[in-house]
């Protein structure tokens, strides 16, 4: 497979899509951004890669980051990690309140905002130094020791979340968090914040689309069938209230951010990262969405 020639072919054929839909701007910082961009770089397991336009040019990973934040909670609980999080589709948005009212603080899935507080939650009672340690794991597993956080980002959404402000007040009263509302959110944000470009993101999934090899990076261990269940759940939850649209026309587990960015995976096969801050009425980046698909059909290739 010549992925060169196809991921240059994918990228004029998704050229009619460039201006529709708007990036997000409920994180001021994140307005700031040209939205007139596009990335994408693949990487196969056996080490073949291939990119086009900005796929260096780095981005906010926004909510891409709940995959390693449940990488590294997985890896801290285990199996007793479900006792705080479910893991079924919500089928709602991903800052709903609604669900979590009704079900009583116990938030559907790790990749719902609720489910990410809660492991911002856990990862601050667990570890050491939980910012630093964050960043070691992302670092490692991608093998770029210049990913940071962007404190602009975390702070400028930290001044208007009030949406995750109302949910962790919800997760606090029902007990499902333990420490104080104000020290999740600024990890939760600070999480949120990290910057990626679309090569670092696809070569750090690597480590979830080849699970027979030993995940073990910055002391955080998985076992091949916890990587599978993580992507599982990827297939299920990664997409929002999308997550349906995006199996049927895709057809790979994946997580997206509102920062534009989706990364997926082809199990035992590549991984994949596209980006371009345009999203749709779901929060998912248009043209990067419309990229995956054409990648599926053009190989023929997807997990069903
Ligand atoms: N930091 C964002 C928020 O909590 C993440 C949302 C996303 O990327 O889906 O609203």
């Amino acid at each position: 497979m010549d992925y060169q020639q196809l991921l240059e072919s994918i990228y004029q054929e998704i050229l009619p899509y460039a201006k529709e839909g708007h990036q997000a701007d409920y994180i001021p910082e994140l307005a700031k951004v040209n939205p007139d961009q596009f990335g994408m770089f693949i990487h196969t397991i056996y080490g073949e890669t291939a990119s086009v336009e900005q796929a260096d040019t780095r981005f906010s990973i926004q909510s891409i980051s709940k995959v390693f934040a449940l990488a590294m909670c997985l890896s801290i609980k285990g199996d007793e990690l479900w006792k705080r999080v479910g893991r079924e589709p919500s089928g709602t948005a991903f800052n709903s309140l609604v669900q979590l009212e009704i079900e009583k603080g116990v938030p559907r899935n790790p990749f719902v905002n609720a489910g990410a507080i809660v492991m911002a939650d856990i990862l601050l009672s667990h570890l050491a130094d939980p910012e630093a340690d964050f960043l070691r794991f992302v670092r490692a597993v991608s093998g770029e020791e210049s990913i940071d956080y962007n404190l602009n980002v975390a702070i400028s959404e930290r001044e208007y979340g009030y949406l995750n402000a109302a949910i962790a007040n919800l997760l606090k009263y029902h007990g499902t968090i333990e420490n104080d509302i104000e020290s999740v959110l600024h990890f939760y944000f600070l999480m949120c914040s990290v910057e990626m470009s679309c090569r670092e993101l696809s070569l750090a999934f690597l480590a979830f689309a080849n699970h027979r090899r030993k995940f073990d990076y910055a002391g955080i261990t998985l076992t091949a069938s916890q990587v599978k269940r993580i992507n599982a759940i990827m297939q299920t939850c990664g997409f929002y209230d999308e997550a349906g649209e995006f199996a049927y026309f895709v057809g790979l587990p994946g997580k997206s951010g509102v920062g534009g960015g989706i990364v997926a995976i082809h199990p035992l096969h590549y991984s994949v990262a596209v980006w371009s801050p345009r999203l749709n009425s779901k929060g998912n980046s248009v043209m990067g969405m419309k990229a995956l698909e054409l990648l599926t059909t053009e190989t023929k290739e997807s997990i069903f």
